[in-house]
């Protein structure tokens, strides 16, 4: 169903749990539960907003956030040299599981060339 898992994230975000790896005013960075990569790290918005296709322009902040945090998180990792991809699934031909706004930040192995 759509909307069962929306508040799974939200959980992990107001519990201020020790998962947490990064947070500022309007991201939240831990690991995923299931990693596709030796550092698989979700950033997901503090705000709930379901989709990429629900982001209005009162959201730039948030998308400076997102970047900077994917890079702020590499470089923590040790990846930024390496290399890492960060990815966004919206809907479900995308695989979008999760309908909380959130980029996947992979690396610590050469992946798939997509
Ligand atoms: P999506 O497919 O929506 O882009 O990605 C959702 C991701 O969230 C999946 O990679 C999945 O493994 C991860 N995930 C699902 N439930 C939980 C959870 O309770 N905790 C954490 N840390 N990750 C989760």
């Amino acid at each position: 169903m759509k909307n069962s898992k929306k508040s799974v994230f939200l959980e992990i975000i107001s519990k201020k749990s020790s998962k947490i790896l990064y947070q500022d005013n309007y991201v939240t960075a831990f690991r995923d539960i299931n990693p596709k990569a030796p550092v698989h790290i979700l950033i997901v918005s503090n705000e709930l907003i379901p989709t990429l296709n629900n982001i209005k322009s009162r959201h730039k902040n948030l998308f400076s956030s997102f970047f900077l945090a994917a890079k702020k998180i590499a470089k923590k990792e040790k990846i930024s040299d390496s290399g890492y991809r960060i990815v966004i699934n919206c809907n479900k031909d995308a695989g979008q599981e999760i309908y909380h706004l959130h980029m996947h930040l992979l690396g610590g192995k050469k992946l798939k060339k997509i």
